[in-house]
C-alpha cells in the first residue's frame, strides 16, 4: 500500500476516532493479589524448611553472604512454585551496560536417561548462568575470544514470573560479572555502593550512640513518559527510529493553557494505566501515583519507595510494562527525554534517602536537638558529596536524549546545584554566621528553632522545581536523571559520593573528640565549617535563568552541557580515586564504563529496542523523512 502524507494522516485519524478503551475486567482487591507472581515472603515461608527460610531471609535483608548449602533446597522450592504457576522456562534477568535488561530463556524440560521428559532446575542453574559476554557493551573488557561472563543470582531482589502471550517465564534477578569478577553490568556497582554507604553511615551513627547494624539507600523513582496513538506513531519514521521527532510543524495547541497537568485522565489512558498497574501489582511493584504531566500526552507513574536495588529492578519492570501494555492499547510508549520540540521533556526524578536497619530515615529532621544535630551532619555530608562530585553526578545522567532536555526551559540545567528551601537555608546561615544566642549547644539549637525543623522542612510551598537536586522535607529529589535511564548509575554515584563524605565527617568529629572537646560543640563546629565549605553548591534561585549560568561559572561549578564533556569526568583522577576507594568500580571497570557509555550513545535504537532513549543517526532519519519515506537506506 502506498499513501501520500495526507492519505496517511486521514487513515490515522480514522483509526484513532474509532478506538475504545480496552478493558480487562479486573475488580479484585489489590492486596489479594499483590506480589502473586513473586517468590515472596509468604511463598518462601510455606515452601522452605524453617532454617533455610531464615538463612535466606538473612541474605535478603541484612546483606549476609548466601549459604550455598541451601541453594539446592531453594532451587527445588522455586521450581515447584514456578511449575504450579505454569512457568515453562527460566532465565537470569540482568542489567547490562545498555541501561535496559537482558534475559536468555531455558526450558525446565530435560529428557531423562530412560527417555522420559521431566522438569528439572538445579542449584547451579539458580545460582549461576553463563551467557556469552562478548555481545554486551563491555567497553572492551571482554574480547570475543575470552568472552566468559557469568550471571549470578542476586537474592536481595525477589524472583518473579513474567507472563508471556503463550506461557510464563521464571526470572531470577542477577548480577553480570566477568570470569575475573569485574562488573559487566549496572547492578553490581549499585550493590557495592550501598555497602560502602552503609559502612560509612554506620560510623557516623555510632558517634551518636546508635547501634544500627546497617544503612540502606532508599529510592522512589517518578517515571515520566509520553503516549501517542500507534497510528500517528507509525506515520513518523523519525519517532519510530530515533524516539523523537526531527521534523514537522508545531501543533496548533501545545501546553500554553497548562490544562494537562493533573487534568482528568481520559478513559483510554486510564484504562492503559490501570492495566499497567494490574500487571505491576502482580509483580510486587508498589506503584502508587498516576497523573497527567505538564505536556500534552505526557504522564507520570510513581511507586512507593523501596531499597534502592529493588526499586531499580522495579523501575526496569515498570518501563517494560508501560511499553508492553501500551501496545495492547494501540498506543506507543515514548520514554525519550525530549520526543517533541516546544513542549516539556521527560525525566525520572530519583527521590533518594538513607534508612537504618531499624527504619529510621536519616534525612528526616527530628524533634530533639540531638536528633537534629545528627540530621545536620547527614545533610552536610550529602552537600559535600554532591559538591565535590557534581561533575561525576552529571556524568551519571549523561545521555544525548538528556542533553536535549537539560536546560531546555522545563528541566534542570546541566549545572548540578542543591536546593534546600528557605527554612533550612536560614538555619544554615545562622549557624555559619556564628550569630547564635545561648551559651551551650543545646540552647543554641533550640534558639535556632532547629527542633521545629520537621515542620519547616516539610513546608512544600517554596519548592523549587528548577533545581536538579532538591531537598523535599525528608529526602532529596535528583530531578536531572533521564527518563529512559536506569536509576542504577546515578544512585551508585550518589551513594559513593555521599559515603565518602560521611566517612570524612566521622573522621573530623572523631579527631576533635580525641583532643577532649565536648561532642555537641565538636559537631556544631564541624557543621559550621562544612556549611562554609559547601556553600557554592547551594542555589535557591531560578536554575533556568541566564544569570545562574554566569553565577555558577563564578562559583566554579562545572557546566557540562553535552554528553561527551560529561563522560570525560569519568577519566579524572578524582573519579578513579572515589570509585576505587568505595569499591564501586576498579580502574579497569571505570575505563570500560567510559567506553561503553560513549559507544552506547551512538548505537541507540527505537522504542522496541532495549537501547531506546537515545538518538539513532538523526541525519539519516531526517533524509528518510524528507524523501517521503521512499529512499531505502540500502541503496
Ligand atoms: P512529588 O511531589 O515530587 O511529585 P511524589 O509524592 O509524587 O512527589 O513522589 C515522591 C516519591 O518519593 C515517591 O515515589 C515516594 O515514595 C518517594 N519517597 C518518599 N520518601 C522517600 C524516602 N525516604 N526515600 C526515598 N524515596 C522516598
Ligand atoms: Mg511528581
Amino acid at each position: 500500500m502506498s499513501m501520500t502524507g495526507n492519505q496517511g494522516r486521514l487513515w490515522a485519524i480514522g483509526e484513532v476516532v474509532n478506538r475504545t478503551p480496552r478493558t480487562i475486567g479486573n475488580g479484585s482487591r489489590v492486596s489479594d493479589y499483590f506480589g502473586c507472581n513473586t517468590f515472596n515472603q509468604k511463598v518462601m515461608s510455606e515452601k522452605l524448611p524453617k532454617d533455610v527460610y531464615r538463612s535466606l531471609q538473612k541474605t535478603m535483608h541484612s546483606g549476609h553472604k548466601l549459604d550455598l548449602g541451601i541453594a539446592p533446597i531453594v532451587a527445588h522450592a522455586v521450581k515447584e512454585w514456578a511449575l504450579e504457576k505454569g512457568a515453562t522456562h527460566y532465565c537470569h534477568w540482568f542489567q547490562p551496560n545498555t541501561g535496559g535488561t537482558a534475559e536468555k530463556h531455558d526450558t525446565f524440560l530435560t529428557i531423562d536417561s530412560d527417555g522420559a521428559p521431566i522438569e528439572r532446575f538445579s542449584a547451579s542453574q539458580l545460582v549461576q548462568s553463563e551467557p556469552d559476554a562478548s555481545s554486551f557493551p563491555s567497553g572492551g573488557m571482554r574480547a570475543t575470544f575470552e568472552a566468559r561472563g557469568y550471571t549470578a543470582w542476586d537474592p536481595s531482589s525477589p524472583i518473579f514470573i513474567m507472563d508471556g502471550p503463550n506461557g510464563k517465564t521464571l526470572c531470577i534477578p542477577s548480577v553480570f560479572i566477568s570470569y575475573h569478577g569485574q562488573a559487566l553490568d549496572k547492578k553490581t556497582p549499585l550493590l557495592r555502593s550501598v555497602q560502602y554507604l552503609s559502612t560509612q553511615a554506620v560510623r557516623v551513627l555510632r558517634l551518636f550512640g546508635k547501634a544500627t547494624d546497617h544503612v540502606e539507600a532508599t529510592l522512589g523513582p517518578e517515571q515520566e513518559y509520553f503516549l501517542i496513538d500507534e497510528a500517528f506513531y507509525s506515520l513518523r519514521p523519525d519517532l519510530v527510529a530515533a524516539g523523537r521527532t526531527l521534523i514537522g510543524a508545531k501543533p496548533p495547541k501545545g501546553q500554553e493553557l497548562e490544562d494537562q497537568y493533573f487534568g482528568s485522565i481520559k478513559a483510554r489512558i486510564l484504562a492503559f494505566m490501570q492495566e499497567v498497574e494490574h500487571e505491576l501489582f502482580k509483580l510486587g511493584v508498589p506503584v502508587k501515583t498516576r497523573h497527567n504531566e505538564v505536556a500534552p500526552c505526557q504522564f507520570e507513574s510513581a511507586p512507593v519507595f523501596e531499597l534502592v536495588s529493588v526499586a531499580t529492578d522495579h523501575n526496569q519492570l515498570t518501563m517494560e510494562m508501560l511499553r508492553r501494555v501500551a501496545k495492547r492499547h494501540n498506543l506507543a510508549f515514548l520514554v525519550h527525554e525530549k520526543p517533541f520540540a516546544g513542549i516539556n521533556g521527560s525525566g525520572k526524578h530519583n527521590n533518594w534517602s538513607m534508612a537504618t536497619s531499624e527504619g529510621e530515615n536519616l534525612l528526616e529532621p527530628g524533634s530533639t536537638p540531638s536528633e537534629n544535630l545528627q540530621f545536620l551532619v547527614i545533610l552536610m555530608a550529602t552537600l559535600k558529596g554532591v559538591y565535590k562530585y557534581s561533575g561525576l553526578l552529571r556524568a551519571a545522567i549523561a545521555l544525548s536524549g538528556n542533553d536535549h532536555r537539560l536546560g531546555a526551559n522545563e528541566a534542570p540545567p546541566a549545572i548540578i546545584s542543591v536546593f534546600l528551601g528557605e527554612a533550612l537555608t536560614k538555619v544554615l546561615d545562622a549557624i555559619e554566621s556564628g550569630n547564635l544566642q545561648g551559651a551551650n549547644t543545646e540552647k543554641q539549637v533550640i534558639n535556632l528553632k532547629i527542633s521545629k525543623l520537621p515542620e519547616v522542612a516539610k513546608d512544600n510551598t517554596d519548592r523549587n522545581r528548577t533545581s536538579p537536586f532538591a531537598f523535599t522535607g525528608n529526602k532529596f529529589e535528583f530531578r536531572a536523571v533521564a527518563s529512559s535511564s536506569s536509576p542504577a548509575t546515578p544512585m551508585a554515584t550518589l551513594n559513593a559520593a555521599v559515603g565518602e563524605s560521611l566517612g570524612e565527617i566521622a573522621d573530623a568529629i572523631e579527631a576533635r573528640m580525641k583532643k577532649g572537646a565536648a561532642f555537641d560543640k565538636v559537631v556544631m563546629d564541624v557543621v559550621r565549617e562544612w556549611i562554609k565549605e559547601t556553600k557554592a553548591i547551594r542555589f535557591e534561585g531560578n536554575n533556568y535563568s541566564d544569570e545562574w549560568v554566569v553565577e555558577a561559572a563564578k562559583r566554579g561549578l562545572p557546566n557540562l552541557r553535552k554528553t561527551p564533556e560529561a563522560l570525560a569526568q569519568l577519566k579524572t583522577g578524582a573519579a578513579k580515586k572515589l570509585f576505587k576507594k568505595s569499591g564501586v568500580h576498579t580502574n579497569e571497570e571505570l575505563e570500560a564504563r567510559y567506553r561503553a557509555e560513549q559507544g552506547f550513545d551512538i548505537r541507540a535504537g527505537g522504542p522496541d529496542s532495549k537501547y531506546y532513549g537515545s538518538d539513532l543517526r538523526p541525519q539519516q532519519c531526517l533524509e528518510f523523512v524528507r524523501s517521503g519515506c521512499r529512499k531505502g537506506r540500502n541503496r
